[in-house]
């Protein structure tokens, strides 16, 4: 029995890859047609605010897919299907030109695109990047890109030299998600980068976890001793902003302090910002 039972699962099994493989290709399809509509695919930001005084530094840019049918979707669906099916540079230069143009008069210091290792393969990345900032105007010191650490171990190169290219147009680069890739702590010390962003996941474990409270703390200490700055991610608890703040690190990001919001709503709140923010900076 165990025999029919095995062919029938698999003929399930087959029948299920089917229907995710059409599902796929449908979701290709649409994504296509949505980059070329105006309104399906937005830029959200999510700010930045200084531990020490609760002043939003920055705001990064999460791309927002509108679909017609379904509604949202997330972007660790869209964006993997973006990189398989050669859209992935269309889109990336749609979020870094929209990210540039809407942050240009905003009292901040940097805005923050994602960059995927996908178009940090591609030679011409920095140039191609340098051509957007020069045909808009903007100032490259106010632009970060956030890379993953799939970028650092990248084995032919081509992203290691973009990185470089790119902080020497004085644009800055921070370490995305840090901590859930293959780089130790140790490999902190060499890594090219700026800023490193610690993972949700170590900032979510406080309280249940002394290991991740041990973690950041090492993480933070180690990337000031190389004089990189420190972001945390994730931040939702008081209690997590408030060790955060206690042990040094420089920026905090998270539902506690703002969700991701169209531009209409974070031009309100930089204009209220100092008084308005969550972080309590007399505790
Ligand atoms: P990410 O770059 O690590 O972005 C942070 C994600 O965490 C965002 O999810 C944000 O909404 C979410 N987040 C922020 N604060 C909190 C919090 O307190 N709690 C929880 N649970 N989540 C929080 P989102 O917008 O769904 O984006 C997911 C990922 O998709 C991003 O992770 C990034 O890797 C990718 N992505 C988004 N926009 C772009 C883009 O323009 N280009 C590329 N290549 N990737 C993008
Ligand atoms: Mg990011
Ligand atoms: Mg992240
Ligand atoms: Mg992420």
């Amino acid at each position: 029995h165990a025999k029919t039972a095995g062919r029938g699962q698999f003929a399930v099994f087959g029948k299920e890859m089917d229907t995710m493989l059409q599902q796929r290709r449908t979701l290709e399809r649409e994504l296509r047609e949505a980059l070329s509509s105006d309104t399906q695919i937005q830029v959200y930001y999510q700010p930045l605010y200084s531990a020490r005084n609760a002043k939003i530094t920055g705001v990064e840019a999460l791309l927002r897919w509108r679909h017609p049918q379904h509604g949202w979707i997330a972007p660790d669906v869209f964006i993997p299907i973006a990189e398989d099916a050669g859209m992935i540079e269309a889109l990336g230069e749609r979020v870094l030109r929209q990210a540039c143009l809407d942050s240009m008069s905003w009292p901040i210091e940097t805005v923050a695109v994602n960059v995927s290792v996908v178009e940090l393969r591609n030679p011409a990345y920095a140039m191609k990047v340098a051509k957007i900032l020069l045909s808009i105007g903007m100032d490259p010191t106010r632009l970060e890109l956030e890379v993953t650490e799939s970028a650092l171990t990248d084995s032919a190169g081509h992203c290691e030299h973009n990185i470089k290219a790119l902080r020497a147009l004085g644009i800055t680069i921070a370490l995305d998600d840090f901590g859930t890739g293959f780089s130790s702590l140790g490999r902190l010390q060499q890594l090219a980068v700026d800023r490193i962003k610690i993972d949700r996941c170590f900032v979510q474990g406080f309280g249940r976890s002394t290991n991740d409270e041990a973690i950041v703390r090492a993480i933070i200490d180690l990337a000031h001793a190389k004089g990189l700055r420190t972001t945390a991610e994730g931040v939702e608890t008081t209690e997590q902003s408030d060790y955060l703040r206690g042990i040094g690190c420089d920026d905090l990001q998270g539902f506690l302090l703002s969700r991701p919001a169209p531009v209409k709503d974070i031009e309100r709140l930089l204009r209220g910002s100092a008084s308005h923010s969550a972080i309590s900076t007399t505790g």
